[in-house]
C-alpha cells in the first residue's frame, strides 16, 4: 500500500523529471507485483528441466543455460513483462526485484516473491507499461512512474537475504552451464533428470572451489601435485586461477565409460549424476577427473589418475566435497533435494524394467 501525503514529498516533485515523488492516491494504482507462497500453488510458476522437457528446449543454450554465480535470471520479455527463471534444486524465500531508469535517483520495488520454487519460471507484468503506477523507492518514498517510460531503459537488481541464495551467488566462478546433445561413440542423450543433477553438481563445485578451505588445501598440496609422470610440479597458483577463468561447462551423458571431459565438455555416466552426495554412495572421483581434463590435464601425473605418484587432485577435491556434503555446507548437500533415484525417467530404471 502507498503512504500518506507530506509537504517534503511534494517539494521533491518539482525537482525530478518524469518521476514525481508524491503519494499514490486517487487514480494512481500501485505498480508492485507481489507473489505470495499461495500463488505458487495456483499455477503462477512453470517448471524447467522437467522430465517431459523436449530436447529442443533442453539443448538450446539460449533457453537452458545460466552462469553458475547467477542461477536466478531476470529477463525482459515481450517489452512488458519480467521473466524470472531459477536454475536451482532448492527454493529461495523473500526475493525482491528492484528497478531503476536512467536519470532516476533511486530504485523502485517492481516485484517481490515470498518463495521462488526450485527449477521454476514465472512471468510478471510490468504494470507501468499499462498505466501510470506508483512504486515504493529504496528509501521508502512513493514515486509515480508514467506509462510513457521506456522499458528498454530499465535496469533491474535482485535482492535476497536467503542464506542459500547468498551462498550460490557469492561464487568466484563464472562458468556458463548448459547441456550438450553430444553424439557418437560413448555418448547417449542427456536426460532432464541428469540436467537437474548437473545443476546441483555445478553449484556445489562452484561453491567448493570458492571457499577459503579449498584454497588452503590446494596451496598446502603444492609440491605434491604432478602434471606428468616425470614429477613436473603443478603450479598451484596457475591452477587456482584456471578454475575461475574456465568459461563454460557443457554437461553430457556417457555410457560404456565413466566420463569424458576436455575444454568445456563435461560428460558423466548416469551413476556419477546420482552418487556424488554423502548420503548416497559418496563417489565423486569421475567428476573431479573430468574437471581436471577441462582444466587441460591429461592421464599422466596425479591430476586425473594417481599413477603411483601419491594422492593428487581427485583425492584432495573428493575428500573436501564429502566433508562439505556431510557438514551440510555445500549448496545442494543431500540427495533428498532432488530425489533423482526416485525418478522413473533414468536409463538405469528403464533397463531394469
Ligand atoms: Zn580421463
Amino acid at each position: 500500500m502507498c503512504g500518506s501525503k507530506s509537504a517534503e514529498k511534494y517539494l521533491l516533485c518539482f525537482l525530478c523529471v518524469g518521476f514525481c515523488v508524491l503519494n499514490c492516491f486517487g487514480s494512481v494504482a500501485p505498480g508492485l507485483v507481489h507473489i505470495t507462497e499461495r500463488d505458487g500453488d495456483s499455477g503462477v510458476y512453470r517448471f524447467i528441466l522437467q522430465d517431459d522437457e523436449s530436447d529442443r528446449l533442453l539443448f538450446n543454450r539460449e533457453e537452458r543455460g545460466f552462469y553458475v554465480n547467477e542461477p536466478l535470471q531476470v529477463t525482459l520479455v515481450r517489452k512488458k513483462m519480467l521473466r524470472v527463471r531459477f536454475y536451482s534444486p532448492r527454493p529461495v524465500k523473500n526475493l525482491v526485484i528492484w528497478g531503476k531508469w536512467k536519470g532516476m535517483p533511486e530504485q523502485v520495488k517492481l516485484a517481490e516473491f515470498e518463495r521462488i520454487p526450485a527449477f521454476s519460471e514465472c512471468t510478471v507484468p510490468l504494470l507501468f507499461t499499462r498505466s501510470d503506477v506508483c512504486y515504493e523507492t529504496r528509501s521508502g518514498n512513493q514515486v509515480v512512474v508514467a506509462k510513457s517510460r521506456h522499458v528498454s531503459d530499465l535496469e533491474t537488481e535482485i535482492e535476497c537475504a536467503d542464506p542459500y541464495y547468498c551462498k550460490i551467488v557469492s561464487s568466484k566462478c563464472r562458468w556458463h552451464v548448459s547441456f550438450g546433445a553430444y553424439q557418437g561413440k560413448h555418448w547417449t542423450p542427456l536426460l532432464p533428470a541428469h540436467a537437474r543433477e548437473a545443476v546441483a553438481i555445478a553449484l556445489n563445485l562452484s561453491y567448493l572451489f570458492s571457499t577459503e578451505e579449498f584454497m588452503r588445501e590446494l596451496f598446502t598440496a603444492e609440491g605434491r601435485l604432478y602434471a606428468d609422470n616425470n614429477h613436473t610440479q603443478v603450479n598451484v597458483e596457475k591452477l587456482y586461477r584456471q578454475i575461475f577463468e574456465l568459461p563454460a561447462l557443457v554437461y553430457g551423458h556417457v555410457t560404456g565409460v565413466n566420463g569424458l571431459g576436455g575444454g568445456s565438455v563435461f560428460g558423466l555416466a548416469e551413476w556419477c549424476y546420482l552418487e556424488h552426495y554423502a548420503d548416497d554412495n559418496c563417489v565423486t572421483r569421475t567428476i573431479f577427473h573430468e574437471f581436471a581434463h577441462c582444466l587441460g590435464y591429461n592421464h599422466t601425473g596425479n591430476m586425473t589418475y594417481e599413477n603411483g605418484l601419491g594422492k593428487g587432485w581427485v583425492a584432495l577435491c573428493s575428500a573436501l566435497y564429502t566433508k562439505m556434503s556431510v557438514n551440510e555446507e555445500l549448496p545442494v548437500y543431500s540427495r533428498r533435494f532432488l530425489s533423482t533415484r526416485g525418478c522413473p525417467y533414468l536409463y538405469s530404471v528403464s533397463a531394469s524394467l
